[in-house]
């Protein structure tokens, strides 16, 4: 079928706040009161955690740690679980700019103790390439051009020895693995790939149509979309008012389940091609991840 990349896939509102699903655009949500983790609050605001006690000299106020107070919603078409933040531009550059380098580990440090020596495990390059590659192998083409899309440096990106072009698309603003490419997003949006990658990145992203829509038009008929993201242990069990259980959030302001990716890609006209939770290890845990391979509807 011919691909439309004028495909509406924005009926949801743009908010500070959100009123409304990001992934399916119900606004059929549950809510409940939850804090903005420091770090966050203060990579994205300048806010940092405050006591109040009486030199204050608030007469309604209860002395008292005061932290980012935001809601959990949780929305009961999709179960799609989120923070009603949805930080803007100019403060997701501000969350991610050199992300897990110095100035980045030396805050979180701060504030989440032990952060640096656990970031030594989080920066050693996956090890599960050869996952992905088995996943993928079905629905790729060669010559293999790829665009990661939040790739970082370019060194968790599957298929060296394959792949013929990789470029590199990312807030980061890192140097990138030899061969790679940075790219604006005018030059990403204005080039087609046969294998476009987000990986570990649409739990970050306030609306993750956005991505999509934009990584469309780096896709032709030819063209896998594979996107990874976290499947979070509180998504996985059978938790009953999730967004009750939910009471912090931090740099993963999305928590998908199956369904609600479901919904957000075939919303934004992507049809799935396959769809796997694959066991990882990582910084000596473990984890598991949503796969998903799809190509334009
Ligand atoms: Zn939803």
């Amino acid at each position: 079928m011919a691909s439309n990349n004028d495909v509406n896939t924005a009926p949801i509102a743009r908010e500070r706040l959100a009123s409304a699903c990001v992934c399916c655009g119900s606004d059929d949500l549950a809510a409940s009161p939850a804090i903005l983790m420091p770090f966050v609050a203060h990579r994205a605001f300048g806010w940092a955690p405050v006591e109040i006690d009486e030199s204050w000299g608030l007469k309604t106020i209860q002395s008292g740690m005061a932290y980012s107070i935001c809601k959990t919603l949780r929305c009961r078409k999709c179960d799609h679980l989120f923070c009603d933040i949805r930080f803007s531009d100019a403060e997701m550059n501000a969350i991610y700019a050199g992300y897990r380098e110095e100035v980045y580990v030396a805050l979180r440090d701060h504030y989440e103790p032990g952060y640096a020596k656990r970031n030594e495990g989080l920066v050693e390059v996956v090890s599960y390439k050869p996952a992905i590659e088995a996943f993928l192998d079905p629905y790729l083409q060669d010559p293999l051009t790829i665009l990661d899309w939040g790739g970082d440096t370019g060194s968790n990106t599957p298929y060296e020895q394959r792949r013929t072009v990789l470029d590199i698309f990312d807030i980061s603003g890192k140097d990138v693995v030899p061969g790679a490419r940075v790219v604006t997003l005018e030059q990403a949006t204005s080039a087609k790939y046969r294998l476009v990658i987000c990986g570990q990145l649409l739990e970050h992203t306030p609306y993750p149509s956005d991505v999509l829509a934009a990584a469309r038009k780096a896709m032709d008929a030819e063209s896998v979309l594979y996107i990874e993201v976290p499947f979070e242990a509180i998504m996985q069990a059978d938790v009953a008012n999730r967004e009750t259980v939910k009471r912090h959030w931090h740099e993963h302001v999305n928590f998908y389940t199956p369904s609600s990716m479901r919904g957000l890609l075939e919303s934004g006209g992507f049809e799935v091609l396959d769809q796997g939770v694959l066991e990882i290890s990582i910084g000596g845990g473990n984890a598991r991840i949503l796969q998903v391979a799809c190509r334009l509807a």
